[in-house]
């Protein structure tokens, strides 16, 4: 990687949390140059819980419900002032052509993934954005090794990308519904984690959402789905299968993101029963991930300050 002239900030330890993300403190994070390719990342907005590397993930002691004390229309309004920092600093990134931004949303269904990319990057420029869904394999994505299909669509030099879902599924739905033995589903922590540590080596900088809803608010969104014909094209009878195995997938989850949560590239577990507290975290935690980042205009190749424009 050539240009690593980011802030560093990583002096707030992950897994803090408290009750106001309008108050925001930025008086303790100390900023500092880094060399090499050090990850640059900042810490998650309160309100997030981020998984300590290291320390096991426990979603049962997480507050799917919590709100920080804030009302919806504070939140909005928050929110608003959250995406135009998106907007503005994902330009520099994009002139700057040397760093880039993977952003990687899993939940259990209804857990709010496609209405957060939707909330979140609104008024980003398309040109330097691009979102990739994940489903099941394809014959030819089977065929290879599983992290193939998301190594090809990892972002290039400049790019904001999303991955709504990931390559996390190869440990989640593939370990629920027993799709490969667990040797292979066990060895694969390790291997996303050597893939992360190199994405974030070549200038990646590795943000991982998991969007944390309780049991009662997945029966809420699934019976609103069925209840209002416009939501019908969103309801996949299969989804009331995968609710079953609600606590196989919590399970695989809190294990994922135990196995996985690294300082390279940490979990950050979102409070998402209330849809715009959940925009709100993940907004202000992808502006502040890409201002610790600091990408640049580059300089122009030459003085053209005298420069004129002819007829
Ligand atoms: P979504 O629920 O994300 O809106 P779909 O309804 O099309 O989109 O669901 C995509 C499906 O693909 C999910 O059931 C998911 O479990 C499945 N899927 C994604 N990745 C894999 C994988 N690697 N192996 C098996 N199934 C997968």
């Amino acid at each position: 990687m050539s240009k690593h002239h980011g802030k560093h900030r990583r002096d707030q330890p992950p897994g803090e949390t408290s009750s106001s993300a309008l108050q925001r403190d930025v008086s303790h994070r100390k900023t500092g140059k880094v060399a090499g390719v050090d990850p640059i990342l900042a810490p998650a907005a309160t309100g997030i819980v981020t998984v300590r590397p290291g320390t096991r993930c426990d979603l049962g002691s997480i507050d799917a419900d919590a709100g920080g004390g804030l009302d919806k229309e504070a939140a909005k309004a928050v929110l608003a002032t959250e995406r135009a920092r998106i907007a503005a600093l994902q330009e520099r990134l994009y002139a700057e052509h040397a760093r880039s931004l993977l952003v990687v949303f899993q939940a259990i269904d209804t857990g709010g993934k496609d209405g957060s990319i939707r909330a979140v990057f609104e008024g980003v420029n398309p040109q330097g954005c691009r979102v990739w869904s994940f489903k099941v394999p394809s014959a030819e994505e089977s065929d290879h090794d599983f992290l193939w299909r998301y190594h090809a669509k990892a972002p290039a030099r400049g790019m904001i990308t999303v991955f709504n879902r990931s390559h996390y599924e190869d440990v989640l739905v593939v370990r629920v519904k027993d799709l490969v033995a667990e040797p292979v589903w066990r060895a694969r922590y390790a291997q996303i984690n050597d893939f992360e540590r190199m994405l974030s080596a070549s200038g990646t900088t590795v943000l991982k959402f998991f969007l944390h809803i309780s049991k009662d608010e997945q029966r809420e969104r699934l019976e609103a789905r069925i209840a209002d014909p416009d939501k019908h094209w969103k309801f996949d009878p299969a989804d009331l299968v995968e609710r079953k195995a609600w606590n196989a997938y919590q399970a695989a989850f809190a294990d994922a993101l135990t196995e996985c949560s690294t300082p390279q590239a940490p979990w950050h577990v979102v409070p998402a029963n209330r849809k715009w507290y959940r925009n709100l975290l993940v907004a202000r935690t992808i502006a502040d991930t890409l201002e610790a980042m600091d990408p640049r205009f580059p300089r122009a190749q030459a003085d053209i300050s005298g420069l004129t424009v002819p007829d």
